[in-house]
């Protein structure tokens, strides 16, 4: 088996800590850094004691000097509240934190992995999603921020692909749940959840007929560790997620029936420029990725997701923060 090194930004975070723990598990020595604006210790604290996980406080925007084989360009906030915080520092994190992997990258010939998003969709116009459709982003509203930001990494990533021959991969992230979304996030999934098993009112935007189509954490993990592994000549854009569809409404249902909660479903306005209607066109992947496909439904992807949020919350059973 060769050992790689790998740095993982943004690792500390949701996605970025399960993608720590599986490039562990296959022997390999990371690298995380992180500057712990939405993600936290506590997410990767059962990896400290492994001698070949290394973690670094330092935030994307300013340049960093290491030595690596593979870098996967995670950091960046992901939740629309956090997004829209500082919507500055996220245009920054996306694009300054883009250009100092890729030079990164380019000094030291290492494979660098982009998280991209179906975001650069925007409100799609084209139904499901394929990766040649150019998108339909508002450059001025709420959302920008976030998706011109990621739009501009891609095109960061491609051009120094072509102009420096930096090996890269883009792969365009649908909407991803499950343990370790942080319960404050505001992203649907843990909302409804947290809400359901706080029996609170379930706060569902617009009507709730808006969709979007759930992927589980792992079988993300999979697709960016198979992508990371394909050729040179694959660069992507390909997207990842579960071509499953539900409305907002569906998914309030269903939260409700797996938690058992009595909470109530209220109709809250629906948030400037949300997308109507999104699922991933996954061909591509299935293609590029050795017959990769979702294995994890929406059902059992939530039953795990409920039992950690259950743990987290301390309902039924203690939290442990040592494994
Ligand atoms: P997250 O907020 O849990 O993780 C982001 C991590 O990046 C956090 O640990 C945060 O502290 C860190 N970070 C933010 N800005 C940073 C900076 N300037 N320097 C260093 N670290 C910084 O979100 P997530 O869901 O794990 O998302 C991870 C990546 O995947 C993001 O790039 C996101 O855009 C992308 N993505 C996620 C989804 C999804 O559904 N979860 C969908 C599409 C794309
Ligand atoms: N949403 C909702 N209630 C919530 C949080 C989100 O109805 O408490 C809706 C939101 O308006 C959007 C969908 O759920 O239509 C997905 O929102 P999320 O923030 O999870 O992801 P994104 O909009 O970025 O896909």
């Amino acid at each position: 088996m060769i050992r790689k090194k790998v740095l993982v930004t943004g690792g500390a975070g949701f996605i970025g800590s399960h993608l720590c723990e599986r490039l562990l598990d296959e022997g390999n020595e990371v690298i995380c850094i992180d500057n712990y604006f939405t993600g936290s210790k506590q997410n990767i604290i059962h990896l400290l004691h492994i001698p070949y996980f290394e973690l670094i406080r330092h935030d994307i925007i300013n340049p960093i000097f290491l030595e690596v084989d593979e870098i996967y360009n995670l950091a960046c906030p992901a939740s629309p509240i956090h997004y829209q915080y500082n919507p500055i520092k996220t245009i920054k994190t996306s694009v300054m934190g883009a250009i100092n992997m890729l030079g990164l990258a380019k000094r030291i010939k290492a494979k660098v992995l982009q998280a991209s998003t179906s975001e650069v969709y925007g409100d799609p116009q084209t139904h499901p999603q394929t990766e040649e459709y150019w998108g339909n982003v508002n450059p001025i509203g709420l959302r920008s921020c976030y998706d011109e930001g990621k739009r501009c990494a891609e095109s960061l990533f491609i051009n120094y692909h072509k102009q420096n021959n930096v090996r890269i991969k883009i792969v365009r992230i649908f909407n991803t749940y499950g343990p370790r979304m942080h319960p404050n996030d505001g992203r649907v999934v843990s909302n409804f959840i947290v809400q359901a098993l706080k029996g609170e009112d379930i706060t569902v935007y617009g009507d709730g007929m808006q969709t979007r189509s759930f992927q589980y954490i792992s079988d993300l993990i999979e697709a960016m560790v198979r992508m990371m592994n394909t050729d040179d000549n694959i660069t992507g854009p390909i997207n990842i997620g579960n071509p499953q569809e539900f409305s907002i409404l569906e998914l309030a249902e269903k939260v409700l029936k797996l938690t058992k909660s009595k909470s109530k479903i209220v109709f809250k306005p629906l948030p400037e420029d949300d997308p109507i209607q999104r699922q991933p066109d996954i061909s591509k992947a299935k293609a590029m990725l050795n017959g990769w496909e979702p294995k994890v439904s929406l059902d059992e992807g939530l039953t795990y997701t409920i039992e950690y949020f259950k743990k987290e919350l301390n309902i039924e059973g203690t939290k442990t923060y040592y494994i």
